[in-house]
């Protein structure tokens, strides 16, 4: 079993002073909490990479992008790459979420040439599935995330370069969760599809995401290879952020 990853997606939130604060206030109680039984990682907008890194060197909280480009550099106007994410001083980024998936129609072989591009920066690529609930009502979850696994991991993968976010894009933001059991039944089945795709599937992190908070997180967490939380709108702040790692 790994030590369980505790990821904050801040979205498209924060300004430069809300988030410094924010990071250095959780930073100061995984401090306080030290030795913490987890890991804690902040996505910020890429706007506040920079400071908030800054802010969080030396720190054990680390800090991580949201997207990055799938080139390294050149003819890409607005986007970023991982090369910068990591000159600002970001250990991961996230490729595939949801909403990249949709707004901007990225594809399960797009999502794999970001993770590659992270990769050859040093970045750990969290890659980001799951299924609509169209798929859910028409039982394709497991399908749909056996297809994205397939198209969104690239060749040569492992439990140190990637983790692996499972998130039901009909939980994200709406309040709605999946059931223990159906967590448990798509996690061990996630599980399962990542032999052939990681060198050590058993080690690999696999976090829950979607509408996860401090009164769920304990449930959650609880369930057989869930190995942490992604978190959108309860990581934007400190008490709601806490209080999910503290249920770990
Ligand atoms: C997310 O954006 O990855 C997410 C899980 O959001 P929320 O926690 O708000 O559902």
């Amino acid at each position: 079993m790994s030590r369980k990853l505790i990821a904050g997606n801040w979205k498209m939130n924060m300004t430069r002073a809300e988030g410094v604060a924010l990071a250095s206030e959780l930073a100061a109680r995984l401090k306080a909490a030290s030795p913490a039984g987890f890991d804690m990682l902040v996505c910020p907008p890429a706007t506040l990479v920079a400071p908030v890194a800054d802010a969080l060197a030396g720190t054990a909280l680390a800090v991580g992008g949201q997207d990055c480009s799938a080139h390294d550099k050149g003819a890409h106007t607005g986007d970023t790459s991982a090369a910068m994410l990591k000159d600002l001083g970001a250990g991961f980024v996230l490729v595939g979420h949801s909403e990249r998936r949709t707004d901007h129609k990225e594809t399960d072989a797009e999502v794999a040439a970001k993770a590659e591009a992270a990769w050859r920066h040093g970045l750990v690529a969290v890659i980001c599935i799951g299924e609509t609930e169209a798929e859910r009502d028409a039982g394709k979850t497991l399908a749909v995330c056996s297809t994205q696994l397939a198209g969104s991991i690239p060749a040569g993968a492992t439990s140190a370069n990637t983790v692996i976010a499972y998130e039901p894009v009909w939980a994200i933001g709406t309040g709605r969760t999946p059931t223990a059991a159906d967590v448990a039944e798509v996690h061990a089945h996630i599980r399962k599809e990542l032999a052939g795709k990681v060198d050590n599937p058993a080690a690999t992190r696999v976090l829950y995401g979607g509408s996860v908070k401090p009164s769920n997180a304990a449930e959650l967490m609880a369930v057989a290879n869930v190995d942490g939380a992604l978190v959108g709108g309860a990581s934007l702040k400190a008490d709601d952020f806490w209080g999910i790692a503290a249920a770990v």
